[in-house]
């Protein structure tokens, strides 16, 4: 492995996030030498900490990873820092940027540095202004913001965001996390298209029926009530994962595998994507909210949620893409909390073919063939399969549908580095592929915007479904509006 040299400077060093995934994370790099001698994190907060304190906070959150020599955690817990700060005052900044100075001379880090923000958002903007303003980049090495999400509550707010950002960091500079991107199967996406003659000659409208993207969550909001009620579905996970997802879906194919050319093709399909007037957009959305069930409470029940919440806990949708690969095929996603079960899958089902002729000729209602169906499984398992129709063994000729399937192994998995992991490393090498750029951000907003300003005026009939289902009835009927099913059903 090659090592990455850098200064890492962390907002929010002691929120959940930082503790739950991005030590963790770094650990891994570090074990895998894309971490060396030459890095240092500073960490920040409000919190008051020692370095050595810190370094223990450090310790312990990455106490589950299996060490690969004696002695590793600590060694790498040697390269953590720490400064309180309020990044709401300037004079603060001062003192990180004095610390940044030393610590990149004591590792050797060629002024490379990193700002990662994983904090409440509303700091964003000024933490990036006061980077610039008091002298936090470095001349020589690079400068690289990355950025958690929400990236905005609506195109608004979002633009706001990145004009600010933008007096600090140019696009190039910027990494906004969408950690979607970084789970293996979405990747795997392009693999699958661009690497297989037998199913990117069949990725079109021609070919395609419909295809179906699902984000299931078996968990209510736990903790995060208090930020999901004034979130919601639409904007906590349809605004950028699925459509990340669908985007990679829609695209062409790039000139080349590099950041900069799948970049170009993920905007060039959003910006296909059919933006609704309000009518058709309250046609083709479906919102809903869990009521009581299955032993547990209803969402408007939860501690830090309005009792009288109209905020949406699920959403399902129709999206078209108004291009020649895609006129006339239905994208439907939809995702959801306290569903049935824990899943991301997306599921493309093919045209049937044009004539069946084990069908019985007297009998108009008899069907045999199925859909083909591809599904690829995101997670928690992670791999595809091909529904193919065959016949079914025995007397007599009727067909059934049978499974290809390649499903990663145990081994596999292990390799496949966590999402943060992947970003992090990404960032640290200056790869956006797996980031989302900020017109892709901005189309995924227009689209969204004209959804939300008219479910913020309409009082929704909440509550609408029940734990362990999946979603309110609405759901399945817009699709059998269509005369389709979800491929996933219970
Ligand atoms: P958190 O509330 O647990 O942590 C926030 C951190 O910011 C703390 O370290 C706190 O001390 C610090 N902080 C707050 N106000 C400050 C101020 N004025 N000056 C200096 N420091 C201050 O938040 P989190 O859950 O770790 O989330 C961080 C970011 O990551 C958010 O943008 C969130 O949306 C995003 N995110 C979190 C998760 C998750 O699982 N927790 C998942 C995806 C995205």
């Amino acid at each position: 492995a090659t090592e990455n040299k850098a200064v890492i400077t962390l907002f929010g060093a002691t929120g959940d996030l930082a503790k739950r995934k991005l030590y963790t994370a770094l650990f891994k790099l570090y074990q895998k030498g894309y971490l060396q001698d030459h890095f240092a994190l500073l960490g920040t907060s409000r919190h008051e900490y020692s370095d050595e304190e810190f370094q223990e906070v450090v310790r312990q959150s990455i106490k589950d990873v299996e060490e690969t020599r004696t002695g590793e955690a600590q060694d790498f817990s040697k390269h953590f820092f720490y400064k309180s700060h309020d990044v709401t005052k300037p004079e603060h900044y001062t003192i990180l940027k004095k610390r940044i100075e030393e610590l990149d001379k004591q590792f050797g880090t060629e002024g490379n540095r990193l700002f990662y923000m994983s904090m409440a958002p509303q700091f964003f903007g000024t933490i990036a202004m006061n980077l610039k303003k008091q002298g936090l980049l470095s001349d020589d090495g690079f400068n690289r913001l990355v950025i958690e999400k929400p990236f905005g509550r609506d195109f608004d707010s979002a633009k706001k965001l990145n004009d600010e950002l933008s007096e600090t960091f140019n696009e190039n500079q910027i990494f906004r996390i969408d950690h979607y991107l970084g789970k293996e199967m979405v990747q795997n996406i392009q693999a699958l298209r661009f690497g297989n003659t037998i199913i990117e000659s069949l990725w079109n409208n021609r070919y395609i029926d419909n295809i179906q993207v699902t984000l299931s969550e078996k968990l209510g909001v736990e903790e995060r009530a208090g930020y999901y009620d004034h979130s919601g579905a639409l904007r906590d996970m349809v605004q950028n994962h699925i459509m990340q997802i669908v985007a990679q879906l829609a695209m062409e194919q790039p000139v080349s595998f590099t950041d900069t050319d799948v970049r170009v093709e993920k905007i060039k399909a959003l910006r296909s994507l059919r933006v609704y007037t309000p009518s058709e957009a309250a046609a083709n959305f479906v919102r809903g909210q869990y009521d009581a069930g299955d032993g547990t409470e209803a969402y408007r029940s939860a501690d830090g949620v309005d009792p009288e919440s109209g905020t949406e806990t699920f959403v399902a949708a129709k999206l078209m893409f108004d291009n020649y690969r895609w006129s006339g095929v239905p994208f439907y996603v939809r995702t959801g909390k306290k569903l049935a079960d824990k899943f991301t899958r997306i599921d493309v089902v093919f045209k049937k073919p044009l004539i069946d002729i084990f069908a019985d000729p007297r009998n108009e209602s008899d069907q045999s063939l199925n859909s083909n169906v591809l599904t690829i499984f995101v997670e928690p398992k992670s791999g595809f399969a091909m529904q193919l129709n065959a016949k079914r063994a025995g007397q007599g000729f009727t067909t059934q549908p049978v499974d290809l399937k390649y499903l990663q192994s145990d081994t596999d998995k292990k390799e496949s580095p966590e999402p943060y992991e992947r970003l992090f490393h990404d960032a640290l090498e200056g790869n956006h592929t797996n980031f989302a750029s900020w017109a892709e951000i901005a189309y995924a907003w227009k689209f969204v915007d004209v959804i939300r300003k008219l479910w913020d005026i309409e009082k929704p009939q909440f509550p609408n479904y029940t734990p362990g289902s999946m979603g309110p009835a609405a759901s399945d009927e817009l699709l059998a509006r269509d005369g389709r099913k979800w491929v996933y059903r219970l």
